[in-house]
């Protein structure tokens, strides 16, 4: 396989440190809202990363976070807390909020076919690895103290642009977003590695420490949490686009003054989805989430496919017109796929079906290109081998694309009826002017796995899977 490594600037051959076995690590959603689709494209891309390494013959061992502390908007003392203004907002505890975020997370991930990945740890269940890392950074000389926190100090580390390919002398003289000017750092790219309770008094997640009763830095999780569960050397380490600098460069600057050595070798990283305004964003407060498409008509899957019918290095621009034909193209491949006609007595065409897998694969270990993979799914359909090929190449297909393609929609004629009459029943109420009755008749039919669509020529419902 051949991939697109940001540390090397380079698409290269993709070589584990142990044969066949690929040690992942990628960096979780922090659970103070609902992820947005931009988010969730990330994830998807991660995901078939994973299946496809699979699908190539490696055997991948997958880690993922989950950012419940720590995540403040910034690296000085006096950045936001993601998580406590989350809690703010919906006057539940930081506690409350994490686990309802995380469950809503999950719930997407498997609407969109997102599978778990094998270990999954919360930030907060690694307080004593953070101690001990920060401990040995301090005794070396790479972290100091300063106003009752600890900071990493980047000039200690010559290679600490090399993943972003940052200009340090820019990131002096500008004061940007994504580097703060704290008047305790040493240098303006130094990071925090763990807050006194300086600042946020009613900060509710709170551990003690040497330097005082305080919290992590949001970078030391992922390294913890990757070094604990994957050991300390990483193949792949992926992540969105933003998180290049600083979460990235942070990660590699304290997991290798930490180890002594190198850590991951390949850096990948998912391009942006953005909305008419740009980059879509939590922080701009209305954004688009999935139950938003769900509540809208919109398959899930249909999302899915939008995503895999570009490339991830690419961005990504969505408005609903484009959505609206990522679904038609959807259905018309399940469609396509529901008229296969498979005869009794055929057999595997041995020789066209490892054709197919192997252009299948090209696709796949040219740096990922799902674009192409969707072509050759669309070939071996238009092709005239026989149905019992087609049939197993799709599925051996969907095991990386997982879009449910031998999945059936179709409804059986009793629960169409009843479909009907509870659309005709919402009809009624919404002439009445009864919104919270019709509202309650969409969500039973989301209950029975039916999903409407309000249209112009009125409303259509179809089968969720
Ligand atoms: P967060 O929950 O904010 O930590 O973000 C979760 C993941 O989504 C990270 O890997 C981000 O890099 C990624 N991400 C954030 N915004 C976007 C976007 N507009 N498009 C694609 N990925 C994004
Ligand atoms: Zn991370």
């Amino acid at each position: 396989m051949k991939v697109y490594n940001t540390l090397t600037k380079k698409v290269e051959p993709f070589v584990p440190n142990h044969p066949n076995e690929v040690k992942m690590y990628t960096c979780g959603p922090t659970v103070y809202d609902y992820a947005h689709i931009g988010n969730l494209r990330t994830y998807i891309f991660e995901d078939v990363l994973e299946k496809s390494l699979n699908y190539l013959g490696y055997s991948v061992i997958r880690t993922m976070n989950i950012t419940d502390v720590g995540h403040l908007s910034n690296d000085s003392d006096d950045g936001e807390d993601k998580m406590l203004k989350g809690a703010l907002r919906e006057k539940k505890s930081v506690y409350e909020i994490a686990q309802f975020y995380t469950d809503a997370f999950f719930e997407d991930c498997q609407k969109l076919n997102i599978a778990k990945p094998k270990y999954v740890s919360k930030a907060s269940d690694h307080i004593s690895d953070y101690i001990n890392m920060i401990e040995k950074l301090l005794q070396d000389g790479y972290a100091y103290q300063a106003n009752g926190n600890v900071y990493f100090d980047v000039s200690k580390m010559p290679h600490y642009y090399e993943l972003s390919g940052k200009n340090p002398d820019d990131l002096k003289i500008a004061v940007r977003d994504d580097v703060d000017h704290d008047t305790y750092k040493k240098n303006p790219a130094d990071f925090g590695l763990w807050f006194t309770n300086s600042k946020f008094n009613d900060q509710a997640m709170k551990w003690d420490s040497p330097w005082g009763i305080g919290y992590p830095g949001w970078h030391i999780e992922c390294s913890n949490i990757a070094i604990h569960f994957l050991g300390e050397y990483l193949d792949i380490h992926c992540g969105g686009i933003d998180n290049i600098f600083p979460h990235h460069s942070n990660e590699i600057a304290q997991s290798e003054a930490y180890l002594g050595h190198k850590w991951c070798n390949y850096w990948m990283h998912g391009e942006y989805l953005n909305d008419e305004t740009g980059k879509m964003s939590k922080s701009k407060g209305e954004f688009l989430t999935l139950s938003l498409l769900i509540q809208k008509g919109y398959d899930p899957l249909s999302y899915r496919y939008f995503c895999l019918e570009s490339h991830y290095r690419k961005q990504l621009a969505f408005s609903y017109s484009s959505l609206d034909r990522a679904v038609s193209s959807y259905q018309s491949l399940k469609n396509k796929v529901k008229n296969i006609t498979v005869n009794e007595d055929e057999k595997i065409d041995e020789t066209l079906f490892q054709t197919y897998q192997q252009k299948f694969k090209d696709a796949l270990n040219d740096d990922l290109n799902t674009a192409n993979a969707l072509t050759v799914l669309y070939e071996v359909l238009k092709s005239n081998m026989n149905g019992k090929t087609k049939r197993e190449l799709v599925k051996d297909f969907d095991q990386v694309l997982s879009l449910s393609l031998l999945e059936s929609n179709e409804i059986d004629e009793d629960l169409k009826q009843k479909v009907l009459s509870m659309i005709e029943e919402r009809k009624l109420a919404k002439q009445k002017k009864d919104f919270e009755k019709a509202d309650e008749i969409r969500n039973q039919l989301k209950e029975m796995g039916i999903q409407i669509k309000d249209t112009r020529e009125g409303t259509i419902f179809e089968k969720i899977n």
